[in-house]
């Protein structure tokens, strides 16, 4: 049994759905597309997860968050697929793929053969087994990557309210699901190796920031040291977690963010492989040509970095997807993708971005004591990334057409001085000069401007079941 479609994408999550959106606006025909998906939902903005989804009071459902709200655009619900004749098969593991047959083999047995495939399996938790430490399977140690995890957490999230919840991983997942078990009435204390949390990313003294906020909400941080292994009771539930340091830490429940790794197994050994991911080009193609790969599994070039990077972040997914589609259905008219890399989180009343690359010299500025600061990379005399807390809007388009224009820094301290002013300068200076794509030299001579904007819509004081309701019914983001 067989079925035949011009384009098939293999994956249901955010890149599949932005894809999928794109496709449509770009006019694909009834019947052309199919999206083969191992969930049992069509896709959603997955960043929910661990965000509203987790709120105690009003938290988000689908179908509320399905993709492409993250966007704040139209909501994709299975009704929108079936009018525009996209083939959705869910609940379906692709089991095996072809490249040179151009053939899919599904966990139902059916074969699916497309002209052109996208793949968009992103990825997986890496598991605590990986690294040597068994208790995966415990019914009370949570891992969060999709709705069934989100699910799975939500229950035991519930079930031990006021007791001890481990969170193993000090990034975005850990940092998040701390912040959602301390609003869930839980105590939460964070476990990771590196010295400070978000360690890819954040520096000491702004790592330092958000781990005062967390202690100031009852989080407890223990760095630099590693699970070794678990307690379990005689019903095969965790009961303590014991650490490299040889301490032991009394648990209720545990959750592991130690890092995904990309769906990749189809394709080893058909498709080149970089940096863990599908070497794409910038036209999201692989190695074989009827082949694209997008979001957190694709490996492709980042123009304004000159390096190919493999990114685990929505923005990316959203737009390398509806670039591989161009690229496939307007070959001419598509150029290289060039990809600014955004990164956010939202936690507490707290909300960053960050833009570009943390590579290099970093300058500091703003009130670290107070709600708005962040800081810029400066690598070989050029701001090459940049990053915001608690900004406006304006403010953060500020700093991503600046770390965009790249411009150069000729005085690092004239830098701190005029912080986030700097980045509105220049990107107020571009918009009068017109649509430029690079600023080559931009000196540092404007009167400082610090007026640092009252964060709209934060409320300061807020206590953490206000916060909860706050969250909830203001800031559905995704
Ligand atoms: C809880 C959580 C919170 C996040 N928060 C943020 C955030 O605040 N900011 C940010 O920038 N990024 C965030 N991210 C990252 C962001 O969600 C990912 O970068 C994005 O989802 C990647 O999209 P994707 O389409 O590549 O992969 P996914 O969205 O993971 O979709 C992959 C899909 O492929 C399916 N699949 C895999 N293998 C197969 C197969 N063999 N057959 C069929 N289907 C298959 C999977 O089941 C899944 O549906 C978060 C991620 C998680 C898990």
């Amino acid at each position: 049994m067989g079925r035949a479609f011009v384009y098939v994408i293999v994956g249901g999550g955010v890149s599949a759905g932005y894809a999928a959106h794109e496709f449509v606006k770009r006019g694909v025909s009834i019947g052309e597309l199919c999206i083969i998906s191992e969930e049992p939902v069509a896709p959603y903005e997955r960043p929910a997860l661990s965000k509203g989804y987790l709120l105690p009071e009003a938290p988000a459902r689908l179908p509320s968050f399905h993709c492409c709200v993250g966007s704040n655009e139209e909501r994709l619900t299975p009704k929108w697929y079936k009018e525009h004749g996209i083939e959705l098969i869910l609940g379906t593991r692709v089991k095996s793929a072809d490249v040179r047959r151009k053939t899919l083999l599904t966990a139902t047995g059916e074969t699916i053969s497309y002209k052109y495939l996208i793949v968009a399996t992103g990825a997986r938790p890496l598991k605590l087994e990986e690294f040597g430490v068994n208790g995966s399977d415990a019914a009370n140690v949570c891992y969060l990557r999709d709705l069934s995890d989100a699910d799975r957490l939500v229950d035991v999230m519930q079930s031990c309210s006021g007791g001890d919840a481990v969170v193993i991983g000090g990034g975005y997942i850990g940092m998040e699901c701390a912040a959602s078990l301390v609003i869930n009435k839980l105590n939460a204390t964070m476990v990771f190796p590196e010295a400070h949390c978000m360690g890819r990313l954040f520096t000491t003294k702004i790592a330092s920031y958000y781990e005062e906020f967390y202690k100031s909400k009852g989080v407890k941080f223990i760095k630099g040291t590693v699970l070794t292994s678990f307690d379990f009771n005689s019903d095969g539930k965790v009961t303590a977690v014991n650490l490299k340091d040889g301490s032991k830490l009394s648990a209720d429940m545990v959750v592991i963010g130690i890092g995904i790794r990309p769906n990749t197994s189809l394709f080893e050994g058909q498709l080149t492989m970089e940096k863990g991911g599908i070497k794409v080009n910038g036209k999201m193609q692989s190695s074989n040509t009827s082949v694209y790969a997008i979001g957190d599994v694709a490996s492709f070039p980042v123009k304004i970095i000159g390096e190919t990077r493999r990114l685990e972040h929505v923005d990316s997914a959203r737009k390398s997807a509806r670039h591989a589609v161009a690229a496939i259905m307007e070959p001419e008219k598509t150029g290289e993708f060039d990809y600014l890399p955004f990164f956010y989180s939202r936690v507490f009343t707290l909300s960053w971005q960050f833009y570009g690359d943390n590579a290099g010299e970093v300058v500091h500025f703003g009130d670290f004591s107070g709600n708005t600061f962040g800081a810029y990379w400066i690598n070989k005399g050029y701001l090459v990334g940049s990053f915001l807390e608690g900004g406006t809007k304006e403010q953060y388009e500020a700093i991503a057409r600046a770390t965009r224009l790249k411009p150069m820094i000729e005085d690092l301290g004239e830098l701190e001085r005029q912080g986030v002013g700097f980045a509105l300068s220049v990107s107020q200076k571009a918009s009068v000069s017109g649509p430029t794509d690079v600023v080559d030299s931009c000196v540092i001579s404007d009167k400082p401007m610090f007026v640092w904007h009252a964060t709209a819509g934060v409320i300061v004081a807020a206590s953490i079941a206000a916060f909860a309701y706050w969250y909830g019914t203001r800031r559905r983001r995704w």
